[in-house]
């Protein structure tokens, strides 16, 4: 592979934000499965990541690190700077829950997935199903 030029790693940092890829995995997934969604709504709280309107439902996916997930990705803080982070970090957690809590308010289906389930074995597919729920399934079949 081509080592980066400055530039072009600048480009990827701006890009990676807003779409990392675990985004681009569940965004593919959702599309295969023939939904379509908006992106980073900004008129909701939080600006979820994927929109479905259609469905109710809002899907936030998490980045371990920075949104905290209990696993080993999600428990590490840096070594230097240490109670920034942890404070910073403390307020990525609290921001989350209210803009979760303000969706529910607004009588949004929120489903949240991290990116260290993202390859589990069903994991995608569970995401589907809640978006979906089966009596909503059938009663689109039966719509056919
Ligand atoms: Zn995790």
């Amino acid at each position: 592979m081509n080592k980066p030029t400055a530039q072009r790693s600048r480009i990827m940092s701006c890009i990676k934000s807003k779409n990392t890829k675990p985004e681009i995995i569940v965004r593919s997934y959702l599309h295969s499965m023939g939904l379509r969604f908006s992106l980073h709504r900004k008129d909701l709280p939080g600006k979820p990541d994927i929109v479905m309107p259609r469905y109710n439902t809002c899907v936030f996916v998490n980045g371990c690190f920075w949104h905290k997930h209990n696993c080993k990705k999600g428990r590490k803080v840096p070594k230097t700077n240490t109670q920034f982070w942890i404070d910073k970090f403390a307020a990525n957690r609290k921001r989350d829950a209210k803009n979760r809590r303000d969706l529910r308010r607004l009588g949004w289906n929120v489903e949240t997935i991290w990116e260290c389930q993202i390859e589990k074995p069903g994991r995608l597919e569970r995401l589907y199903d809640n978006i979906i729920p089966k009596k909503v399934y059938d009663r689109l079949k039966k719509a056919v």
